[in-house]
């Protein structure tokens, strides 16, 4: 049985879908105005896990995903720029050519991770009269206000708004920035519809030729304008998997307090059902103990691991050393061991021979890890437990294929012998592979052993074959 961590029951709960074996998920996309970090894909291949090991479990999952190109702001208070019109300025390019080089990117990223693509793929400017049908009926039950500004949700007219998050509405209060849209009734209102202009006033479109006219705006029955980011989620989501109460939305814990609480607010006063049963969220990546930011320069792409030579699935390796739910600290040291541990997979799943039997007690125990609230790290650990065991070298390669169906480490082209991954050296002992080439070359043998050395105490040891040089990374088998 599978069990997961639910952040609105704030307990591990046995996994039960509304119709077994469908389930239901959605997932919060990227907003793409600009690249997508190795922060960003650490979330979705989380997601990625998720839904193999749903899969691993018998369930058939249908998995919808948004693609924000328009509407989510700067600051979550409804105030500041729209991310999307921001990028577009920084490059130089219109809104929809940076949504779509943006969304090309995070693709990208996906398919290097081996991330399955979600079923239902949803454009939050494709559905924009979806929206305002929703707005109407918030509306129309008396859960919406006009201001100067836009169209607002009442948030006091919700019970127990804050249930996702536990905190109460005084503590957000207290903890709030005094940021606030002149005319909202309290704290934690949000935007449904923004007003392009004061009032939704309507206008001579032909006479506003200010650079700052918004490049995303339509007419509604408020006035022009764009939708809020939150209505973007709900109503995407319902109607993407046509149901009113979802198994499983996911997110980052970024969006506990506000995005995923504000979604819950609409849907559950628009449709007067429970929006979803189970909310999982992710945790964040830092780099080299710092949070990924664009002043400190830390912010890295898969295109920058692949770059550095490395192979991208290393990464995802890396991904699953670390529980979803606990904070990850990526360095470049520790993406060098995952490609190391990960090379090592590859070359056992490539030892597989018939007879295919694998060995049920580790399969077992791997199950049970991944069914703890998807505990890869702990799986990854029943994995090396296996292949450091007397079991035959082609039943373990049988078993490694079948853990990567949740895994998703690609072992099938392993196993057709299609992969080979090098080792990637760091740019020191390079210099110094160099250097005793060189030295070799000119009849130098004791000082190009001394180089040899120097190069074995950095943990790496150089074999001279036919081919020419071969490096080995010293302490090969990693304790996970
Ligand atoms: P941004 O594109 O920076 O607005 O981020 C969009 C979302 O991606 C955030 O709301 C988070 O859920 C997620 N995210 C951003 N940075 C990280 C990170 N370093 N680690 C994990 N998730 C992140
Ligand atoms: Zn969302």
């Amino acid at each position: 049985m599978l069990r997961l961590f639910n952040t609105l029951t704030k307990k591990v709960e046995e996994f039960k879908p509304l119709n077994p074996p469908v389930v239901n998920m959605y997932a919060c996309g990227p907003t793409v105005y600009d690249y997508q970090h190795i922060g960003h894909m650490r979330r979705y291949v989380g997601d990625d896990i998720l839904i193999r090991a749903l899969e691993f479990n018998g369930f058939k999952v249908k998995q919808a995903m948004n693609i924000t190109n328009v509407g989510h702001l700067v600051s979550d208070s409804d105030t500041g720029e729209d991310k999307m019109e921001k990028g577009a300025r920084k490059f130089g390019m219109s809104v929809w050519d940076i949504a779509k080089k943006f969304e090309k990117q995070f693709f990208n990223s996906m398919d290097a991770l081996n991330i399955s693509r979600p079923d239902i793929l949803m454009h939050a400017a494709d559905y924009i009269q979806e929206q305002i049908v929703f707005i109407q009926i918030l509306e129309q039950k008396g859960f919406a206000y006009k201001i100067e500004d836009g169209i607002y949700f009442d948030t006091s007219k919700v019970p127990n708004y804050t249930k996702l998050s536990g905190q109460n509405v005084d503590e957000l209060k207290a903890g709030a920035r005094i940021e606030m849209v002149k005319g909202k009734k309290h704290l934690t209102d949000f935007a449904l519809w923004k007003f392009s202009y004061p009032n939704g006033r309507p206008f001579d479109l032909a006479k506003d030729t200010s650079l700052s006219r918004r490049q995303m705006e339509w007419a509604s029955p408020y006035g022009l304008g764009f939708p809020g980011w939150h209505i973007e989620c709900s109503t995407m989501a319902i109607k993407g998997l046509d149901t009113e109460t979802l198994d499983i939305h996911t997110g980052g814990i970024d969006h506990i307090s506000i995005h995923h609480t504000n979604e819950i607010a609409q849907s559950e006063s628009a449709t007067g059902k429970e929006f979803v049963k189970y909310w999982v969220h992710h945790n964040f990546l830092h780099v080299d103990g710092n949070k990924m930011s664009k002043s400190t320069g830390n912010i890295w792409t898969v295109e920058d691991v692949i770059k550095k030579g490395f192979d991208p699935l290393a990464l995802r390796y890396l991904y699953l050393q670390t529980h979803y739910r606990q904070e990850m600290n990526f360095t470049w040291d520790s993406l060098e061991a995952a490609q190391v541990a990960y090379k090592r997979l590859i070359e056992e799943v490539a030892k597989l021979r018939d007879p295919k039997v694998g060995c049920a007690e580790y399969e077992e125990k791997f199950l049970e890890a991944i069914n703890d609230d998807l505990n890869t790290a702990k799986a990854l650990s029943v994995v090396w437990e296996m292949i450091k065991s007397d079991q035959p070298d082609s039943a373990k390669a049988e078993s490694l294929l079948k853990m990567d169906q949740v895994l998703g480490l690609d072992f099938d082209s392993a196993k057709q012998k299609k992969k080979t991954i090098k080792i990637v050296v760091p740019a020191e002992v390079q210099l110094l592979i160099e250097e005793r080439n060189g030295l070799r070359k000119q009849g130098s043998y004791t000082q190009a052993d001394h180089v040899r050395n120097k190069i074995k105490k950095l943990g790496y040891n150089i074999k001279d074959t036919e081919k020419g040089v071969q490096i080995e990374k010293i302490d090969i088998v990693p304790e996970n």
